[in-house]
């Protein structure tokens, strides 16, 4: 931290402290050139990020709202509250690294989509048909082909494809007649 006074970048912590909420951290430094004393404050950036939709109109981004659309999506199937945090935490940390202040709503989508095709076929479907407007059951099928075609890849815009080589959920194996079992729709 460069000094106030005389401008140098050569200084001490002589003293941390957080506030009673935790949120902020207070630091009282001393600048080794001057001697002289200053504080600093350190708190958390929260997600200034808005969403620019299909028509073009922007609004903040909402988790609130894409934690209930997850939901939907993953109603009755085994994804645990904590894998979706994981999900939405994940696609939040990829709007952060990649842009500053506006992120197009197909970003968004495309990157629920991968993670969540990762986690579970049917929950991904779902999501699918909420977030690309299936029109009507040929929409469906299609999606549906196309993930027979590539079962570990959902065939997703490359161009908002992470470029991640590792999982965000390593450890979850589908059961491939299970996924079909729940998707018949005489169940
Ligand atoms: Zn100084």
């Amino acid at each position: 931290m460069r000094c106030p006074f005389c401008h140098q970048d050569n200084d001490k912590v002589s003293d941390t402290r957080s506030s009673v909420d935790g949120f902020v951290i207070r630091r009282r430094r001393m600048c080794c050139v001057c001697e002289k004393k200053f504080t600093t404050y350190e708190r958390i950036e929260a997600t200034q990020v808005r969403v620019v939709k299909r028509d073009g109109s922007r609004a903040p981004f909402d988790r609130g709202r894409l934690r209930q659309g997850l939901e939907r999506a993953c109603w009755k199937r085994q994804i645990s509250d904590a894998q979706i945090s994981t999900l939405i935490a994940q696609v939040e940390r990829d709007i952060d690294s990649t842009f500053e202040t506006d992120v197009q709503s197909q970003f968004i989508g495309e990157r629920v989509m991968f993670y969540l095709g990762e986690l579970d076929q049917v929950a991904y479907v779902r999501f699918a048909s909420v977030y690309r407007q299936f029109n009507d059951a040929d929409d469906f099928i299609k999606e549906l082909q196309r993930m027979e075609q590539n079962p570990d890849m959902p065939c997703l815009s490359a161009e908002y494809l992470p470029k991640r080589k590792k999982s965000l959920f390593p450890k979850v194996k589908r059961n491939r007649n299970e996924d079909r079992g729940l998707l018949d729709p005489l169940e």
